[in-house]
């Protein structure tokens, strides 16, 4: 069940969804004026919190073959200016080489900070891998999708027909990695396939499920523009147990060249202290807000009043948790602001935001099993352009497994994988010589996705049973 209160209700009586909160603040302001100082001018989150672009490439023309000019360490740093940035990712071709010039950037992989960084802006190289199926192609190809990899200490290219060995290099070094580009995955209302990718591209991350639910890949990302679908891939892997970290960025120069932090990433950094290493750790923990819409807004999601994205809550029982909704914006915008639990919308409210004047929105949510809520701000045309990471909430203990359908789909998903690159197969070409290896990492996650499912329909209908007993 859910109620919803809003604070322009509860503080100034006003009915409806508009929030008018400048008298209350001003009104705040002349008692403590400390409030202000709590979010600086030029940022719509708290300072607790950190904006940054995963995933940039240096080269300018995104590997296309008239790209002859790389921007230069002093110069990505000024870019960062445009947006505000605490964080960018130089990512390195360390997959086909198409960015160029790849035997340039690779060496400046070293696991230190660019030495033109600031305590306040970090450069700091990394690396994506990928062999593109179709597209911008070479001789070797693979279907896996994107992997971006942060935290690396040296870089080097390798192949592999699927993404495992990267993975395993990755976490030898230290390094934390995930898939790019969810936003190439197809949206599950086309019936049928209904969102399992059927053909090729560039670059959908076909293996995602694989690496999630086997427990090597640490938080998918959307780029580019990003896209609703790529936030419905993220519900069904919540839904199914698992807790990827949530990321966006805007793979510069292949977003046609708009600046880098157009889509970006906020990481909250618990000590209020920025390091890479923090904010990369925080992306992994979940602990982010991404926005499509550059650095002008912010959703503050607090359940049970401190839970932040990325927290879990343990409920010893049944009961409901509080939920605080807050929509900053440094520009006048209207959307409307949405509460999700376990992929379903259950609670929204449509408002007008101006700077210093947030809307801000309350509701109940009552946990029957263990789920999770994300806070998402959408725009009439153009879906969400601000969307939280999830908060946890395990009731009694008891894993999340609140859709059999979405594990249903995730087996389905794999089934496809295995028959398409067996031989014969449609893809099958592409694994010449990894296929055993990769089809014991499909097998291994669908046997775990199948008892996912099983878990969930048992969770099921428990619930059901207690439902009756409660309503006799
Ligand atoms: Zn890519
Ligand atoms: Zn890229």
């Amino acid at each position: 069940m859910i109620t919803m209160k809003t604070q322009g209700e509860s503080t100034l009586g006003i009915k409806g969804g508009m929030q008018l909160l400048l008298p209350a603040i001003l009104g705040l302001s002349l008692l403590a004026p400390s409030i202000f100082h709590a979010q600086s001018i030029d940022r719509p989150e708290p300072p607790d919190w950190f904006a940054g672009d995963a995933h940039v490439h240096r080269g300018i023309g995104c590997g296309r073959s008239h790209e002859k000019n790389m921007l230069t360490p002093q110069q990505l740093l000024e870019g960062m200016q445009t947006n505000n940035l605490a964080v960018i990712s130089v990512l390195a071709d360390i997959g086909n080489g198409e960015m160029e010039y790849a035997d340039r950037d690779i060496p400046m992989i070293t696991g230190e900070d660019s030495v033109v960084s600031t305590p306040q802006s970090i450069v700091h190289w990394d690396a994506e891998w990928h062999f593109d199926p179709v597209g911008v192609t070479f001789s070797d190809k693979m279907i896996g999708g994107h992997l971006i990899v942060l935290g690396l200490k040296s870089g080097k290219t390798f192949f592999s027909q699927y993404t495992y060995p990267v993975f395993a290099w990755a976490k030898d070094q230290g390094a934390i990695a995930g898939f790019a580009h969810m936003q190439y995955l197809p949206y599950a209302f086309y019936p049928p396939p209904d969102g399992i990718p059927l053909s090729l591209d560039c670059c959908a991350p076909l293996e995602y499920p694989v690496e999630t639910a086997l427990g090597t890949s640490s938080f998918l990302m959307e780029d580019v523009h990003g896209s609703d679908s790529a936030m419905q891939a993220y519900y069904r892997i919540l839904n199914t147990g698992f807790r990827p970290g949530l990321a966006a960025s805007t793979d510069y120069s292949c977003n046609y060249g708009e600046p880098y932090g157009t889509l970006l990433t906020y990481v909250r950094i618990p000590d209020g202290n920025l390091t890479y290493r923090k904010w990369i750790e925080g992306i992994a923990k979940g602990r982010t807000v991404v926005s499509r819409n550059a650095h002008n807004e912010f959703l503050d999601l607090k359940v049970n009043g401190t839970a932040t994205p990325g927290d879990e809550i343990r409920l010893p029982a049944t009961r409901p948790v509080r939920v605080r909704i807050e929509w900053r914006s440094l520009k006048e915008a209207v959307g409307r602001v949405e509460l999700v639990h376990d992929g379903a919308v259950v609670a929204s409210q449509t408002g007008a935001v101006a700077r210093g004047a947030p809307v801000v929105f309350e509701a109940t949510v009552d946990f029957r099993q263990s789920g999770w809520l994300a806070a998402r701000r959408m725009d009439w045309q153009n879906g969400h352009q601000t969307h939280t990471g999830a908060v946890f909430v395990i009731v009694e203990s008891k894993p999340i497994r609140a859709s059999a359908s979405d594990a249903q789909f995730f087996i389905q998903w794999i089934d496809h994988l295995i028959s398409r690159t067996s031989p014969g197969g449609s893809w099958g070409q592409f694994f010449s010589k990894d296929r055993e290896a990769a089809h014991i990492r499909y097998r291994a996650a669908k046997t775990i996705f199948e008892r996912i499912a099983l878990e969930a329909r048992q969770q099921a209908l428990s619930l059901s049973a207690k439902g009756k007993v409660a309503a006799r």
